[in-house]
């Protein structure tokens, strides 16, 4: 039987950022360097398939800093902790390797700086989400406030409107959060903010990707999981540009071939905790009910990379 043909354009760039890369490095050299188990706090990226294979290689992944031996090494993972869990650690005598993207400490560094200045400050994140808590935890409570919507800054409660700054999630949809911070502005015209916001370079390069990609396609397929929130938003950002389906898949057995029907075109792109292998999964189950003819839609090149912490570069 002859199979129709579907013309499949690939996101670029698309998948693992430097900052899960490196996070996972940092696993992987733990293990060499002080042998099974190591444990990680939270996972390490959100993707059930890194996970489980770091599992199998000796990683062991609990959700608090209590569930750690004090004998055993233990790695906070790339969305960033509280101050106090590092401090814990630290007073248990335990050793312990900070695996948070680089561009997170960044942010965790800037709201800091305001609170040295005596601001107030308002993150723009999702309540929950390890980030948020991790970035919310660098500072004492009531120092940091959550807005979530646009909604929320009209009834967000602040100390003192002329002295206030924001911080992002890092991992936010670029165009909902220009409308949080312009509210923001309007709402506070004296805060200080970054230059632009604190959305990562990863997250902006997919979500332009997947952008110009959409109004080409029939369906969109992001490969990524439920709790990453970088691929949740490029669903979203595919079904506002234009995309009429957009489906999140882990694996390509989550794919709903009846939601498929009839299309003639598709696009792939993936999250950052998403690995290649992934993708190229999800391109071969496709192979076997079309003629795919593959076509990559450059919008960006990333040569990003962040080294690993050097207590990892010494020897044990
Ligand atoms: S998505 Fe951005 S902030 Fe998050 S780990 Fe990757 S580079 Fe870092």
């Amino acid at each position: 039987m002859t199979k129709p043909p579907l013309a499949l354009y690939l996101a670029a760039p698309r998948g693992f950022c430097a900052g899960v890369d490196r996070a996972i490095k940092i696993v992987e050299m733990a293990l060499r360097k002080w042998g099974a188990p190591v444990y990680v706090r939270h996972e390490i990226v959100h993707n059930k398939f890194v996970v489980d294979r770091l599992r199998e290689q000796g990683a062991v992944f609990v959700e608090e800093l209590e569930d750690c031996p004090d004998d055993r090494p233990v790695i906070f993972s790339a969305h960033g902790v509280p101050k106090a869990v590092p401090a814990q650690a630290q007073a248990r005598n335990m050793i312990y390797v900070d695996a948070t993207c680089p561009l997170v400490s960044k942010v965790h560094i800037e709201a800091e700086r305001h609170h040295e200045a005596g601001l107030q400050i308002i993150m723009i994140g999702h309540s929950g989400h390890p980030e948020t808590v991790g970035t919310m935890g660098q500072l004492p409570p009531g120092e940091v406030l959550l807005v979530e919507t646009v909604e929320d800054v009209a009834k967000v409660e602040v100390r003192d409107p002329s002295k206030l700054a924001f911080v992002t999630q890092t991992t936010l949809s670029i165009d909902d959060t220009a409308g949080i911070v312009a509210a923001l502005r309007a709402r506070f015209p004296q805060i200080i903010g970054p230059h632009k916001e604190d959305i990562c370079y990863a997250t902006t390069n997919r979500q332009e990707a997947v952008k110009a990609m959409a109004p080409k396609i029939d369906a969109m397929l992001v490969v990524g999981a439920p709790n990453s929130s970088n691929s949740r938003r490029l669903v979203e950002v595919a079904s506002r540009a234009g995309c009429s389906y957009a489906q999140l898949v882990q694996r390509a057995t989550e794919i709903d071939w009846r939601a498929l029907d009839g299309i003639t075109s598709i696009g792939i792109t993936a999250g950052a905790s998403a690995p290649e292998e992934l993708v190229d999964e999800v391109i071969a189950a496709l192979r076997t009910r079309y003629d795919v003819t593959v076509t990559e839609v450059e919008t960006a090149t990333e040569n990003v990379e962040f080294k690993v912490p050097r207590a990892l570069r010494e020897p044990a």
